[in-house]
């Protein structure tokens, strides 16, 4: 974790300094070598959140693009099962960044506990994602919608039916990606998966600081406009 309690206070992990876990108050250990980054981790084999991945580069880098008291929030359920969401907005969104794969299982239970949450996900962690995702774009029809998007069966491609199911808004971050497409940039795009009825998806483009901005402010998602139809020509 990013954060542990040092007499009460919560710091980010450094060498030598010894906290107490957030979560379920047991000692941790700062973790500060160079292979990984800073993390605070329990001092013994303690696992008081289930759901915790070990954080990845991309992960930390989605989780500080939020302010510090945000972040790595606790919640504890009836039965006292205790989780840490990865950050919480002031209005209450819960936003999970997820790199790992995860059972839908899994995710349907998280969905629950969090109730009003998205999900962010690392579309780069597996090199056959993207290709098949861009093919699937290729033979798909236009989606009705004002921003430009796609209609795809949510069974077309593995990223798309690995998150089918769910019932939150899923985000999916490809990183820098080349798509066919002249008006669409190479930076600073997610992918806005939006499953629908009878087992379909919208897959829109969105801007990637609009949606960083929605959550911070409320602020609205923006898409990429549909190319204005040309003129038709006349012929004789
Ligand atoms: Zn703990």
């Amino acid at each position: 974790m990013k954060f542990a309690l040092v007499d009460g206070i919560r710091q980010e992990a450094t060498t030598g300094v010894r906290g107490t876990c957030p979560g379920c108050g047991s000692p941790m250990i700062a973790k500060c070598g160079l292979k990984r980054l800073h993390h605070w981790a329990h001092a013994s084999t303690v696992v008081c959140d289930r759901w915790w991945e070990a954080e990845t580069e991309w992960h930390r880098a989605w989780k500080n693009l939020f302010p510090a008291e945000w972040q790595e929030i606790r919640h504890v359920a009836i039965d006292s099962e205790i989780h840490i969401a990865d950050v919480k907005t002031a209005s209450g969104t819960v936003v999970e960044f997820q790199h790992s794969a995860i059972t839908p299982q899994e995710r349907v239970s998280r969905e629950a506990f969090y109730n009003v949450m998205v999900w962010i996900v690392d579309g780069a962690r597996l090199k056959r994602d993207l290709p098949s995702f861009r093919d699937a774009l290729t033979y798909a029809p236009s989606a009705d919608t004002e921003a430009r998007g796609w209609l795809l069966s949510d069974r077309t491609t593995e990223i798309v039916e690995r998150w089918r199911g769910g019932s939150r808004p899923v985000f999916v971050d490809f990183g820098d990606a080349e798509f066919p497409f002249s008006w669409l940039s190479s930076t600073g795009v997610v992918w806005w998966l939006k499953y629908v009825p009878r087992g379909r998806v919208i897959a829109t483009p969105v801007h990637r600081q609009s949606v960083i901005d929605h959550l911070l402010t409320g602020a609205s998602i923006r898409g990429f406009r549909r190319p204005t139809t040309p003129l038709r020509r006349l012929r004789f």
